[in-house]
């Protein structure tokens, strides 16, 4: 027999032995258009999944070849995609958004009042009454309310109503005398407003928080109400995996006891508020439950660094530069465009950042900070250059990287700091940002193209609830930087658009790799989480305009049905 005739006999036998003895898969996914979003962007038609993993991935008649399942899902034609995952946002901050006063879109003050006054009615035994949405660029003369209405309407029942950015915050009388404001009340990185000599309710920044920290703890009823309604509305827009930036302690320990129980499936990498009190509390908590030798205490929140289960990642510290444009809390390097003599501010001294990140470049930690302002940037990006020294694989980000001097893009690079932007926050701000910083500044504002040509690769997300949950939606402004009434027409700094694959990796793979996740999910590749989602519409091929009618057809994680 020849060596040619030999071959030829060993594939016919592999043929028949296959059709009689197919591997057992528990899902095959057929027919589909994949985009597996792995290193060369290949597609595939099919992909087979066992235990919650991606065990073979090729073509459709290949796999039905190969392997037999109890559960074949025919995508008939349709796109198929990673899971996506939205590299910042505020789950747990949403999840109790959703039940609290919705002030979005309130086109003035009235409106806003009027919306607390019913949902006030609706919940007679809500102890506080919180909102958050309202947005003083929407209303007529732009001017910020007080809380003069809030006060006469309740008197004896605290409110507190947050900005859209969450950044400001408009508490009633009733709500600064729980929290001991008053007229003398000082703090740093923060402001309480005072005119004539009275309160007006207005709070910013910091000042926001010395309300929030009276308000009493929601136990886990509350928080499963909040994140099974959240994760809800995000599995059906094909996000499988969330990063949670900036939760205080309390919230960790609640969503990991949901997540045990089963009552709550979304995969979420957390960062840990750098709140100073809370990141103290999280080491001490630590070193208390190590020496009283509480193993289980150890391992399941504080352990020797990171924390990881299945579906829990707590690996990164969020720390706040500065505040937000809308507000003008970020911190400019020059003064305001429409507010001379304001440049906005630090939130901290740069000594609290630099020690921070002394103390985390010893650890796995992942330092993440928030920074909006150039001044605030450049601050931050000059830490992380003295801790980070060069090329290296810590993966620190800055959040939000907004307005950021020409002079200082190359520092990303350098240090392979890894910008993390929200692509909705560039198509809804294109309104007003330009005259907060003016015609040459916002020139390097939400300048992603630039930002990943320094650092190769670039995490996207929503910041939602400030932008809406949708991953397709940040799709769109990245592509086309316009919004949904398709303005402007060729896109805001249109120069700074992603391409398609780059923006479908900002959704899916790197995302992941901003969490350390990348090899568990982020991609359709075998060995990883069969997190996967099924588009009515290809993001790759459909026209620009069109591409926000996409329809989930359904979403999987961990190869189970969420959607
Ligand atoms: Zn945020």
């Amino acid at each position: 027999m020849t060596r040619k005739s030999l071959l030829v006999l060993l594939g016919l036998c592999v043929g028949v032995f296959s059709c009689t003895q197919k591997e057992q898969a528990d899902i095959i996914v057929c027919n589909g258009v994949v985009y597996t979003v792995d290193s060369a962007f290949s597609t595939a038609t099919a992909f087979a999944v066992k235990d919650g993993k991606i065990i073979a991935v090729g073509k459709t008649e290949d796999i039905k070849v190969r392997y037999a399942a109890a559960e074949i899902v025919d995508a008939q034609g349709m796109a198929v995609y990673p899971g996506f995952i939205d590299a910042h946002s505020h789950f747990t901050g949403y999840g109790r958004s959703l039940f609290e006063v919705n002030l979005y879109d309130c086109n003035d003050w009235a409106e806003a009042v009027e919306r607390i006054k019913a949902f006030a009615t609706e919940h007679p035994n809500e102890p506080w009454i919180r909102g958050r949405g309202w947005d003083q660029n929407k209303f007529p003369g732009k001017e910020y309310p007080t809380n003069k209405e809030l006060n006469e309407l309740f008197p004896d029942k605290p409110v507190m109503v947050q900005r859209v950015d969450g950044h400001a915050a408009i508490a009633n009388a009733k709500a600064l005398t729980l929290a001991g404001v008053t007229t003398a009340t000082k703090l740093a990185g923060g402001e309480i407003t005072v005119v004539k000599g009275q309160l007006t309710g207005l709070l910013i920044d910091n000042a926001v928080d010395l309300i929030t920290a009276v308000i009493p703890k929601a136990n886990k009823e509350v928080y499963e109400k909040w994140l099974t309604a959240a994760q809800q509305n995000c599995f059906a827009q094909g996000l499988t995996m969330v990063s949670d930036c900036g939760l205080l302690y309390h919230d960790i320990t609640m969503i990991d006891t949901l997540q045990r129980e089963g009552r709550l499936d979304m995969r979420m990498y957390v960062m840990l508020s750098d709140d100073t009190i809370t990141y103290k509390q999280y080491m001490e908590a630590r070193t208390v439950a190590m020496r009283a030798g509480n193993a289980d205490v150890v391992k399941r929140y504080v352990g020797n660094g990171p924390f990881k289960t299945e579906k829990l990642f707590v690996k990164g510290v969020k720390a706040y530069a500065d505040g937000a444009l809308g507000s003008r809390g970020a911190c400019l390097l020059q003064h305001y465009s429409d507010k001379p003599e304001w440049g906005g501010f630090l939130l901290s001294a740069p000594a609290h950042y630099d020690s921070l990140a002394q103390l985390l470049a010893g650890t796995d930690f992942q330092l993440c900070t928030h920074a909006i302002g150039d001044s605030g940037n450049r601050m931050a990006l000059n830490i992380y250059t003295k801790h980070l020294r060069g090329k290296n694989d810590k993966r620190w980000r800055i959040e939000h990287a907004q307005v950021v001097n020409p002079a200082d893009f190359h520092l990303f690079g350098e240090s392979s700091i890894v910008p993390s932007v929200q692509p909705t926050h560039a198509t809804s701000e294109m309104y007003w940002a330009g005259v907060r910083v003016g015609a040459e500044r916002i020139k390097s504002a939400y300048a992603y193209k630039q930002l990943l040509a320094e650092n190769d690769w670039l995490p996207l997300g929503t910041d939602f609830p400030v932008e809406d949950i949708s991953p397709v939606k940040t799709f769109y402004a990245a592509v086309a930087r316009m919004d949904a009434k398709g303005f402007p027409e060729g896109g805001f700094l249109k120069e700074n658009a992603l391409s398609r694959e780059q923006a479908l990796r900002g959704i899916t793979v790197w995302a992941a790799r901003a969490s350390f996740m990348e090899n568990e999910v982020g991609s359709i590749e075998v060995g990883k989480s069969a997190d996967f989602v099924i588009l009515d519409t290809d993001l790759m091929k459909e026209e620009e305009r069109a591409i926000l009618k996409t329809k989930v057809n359904a979403t999987y994680i961990g190869g189970v049905k969420v959607h």
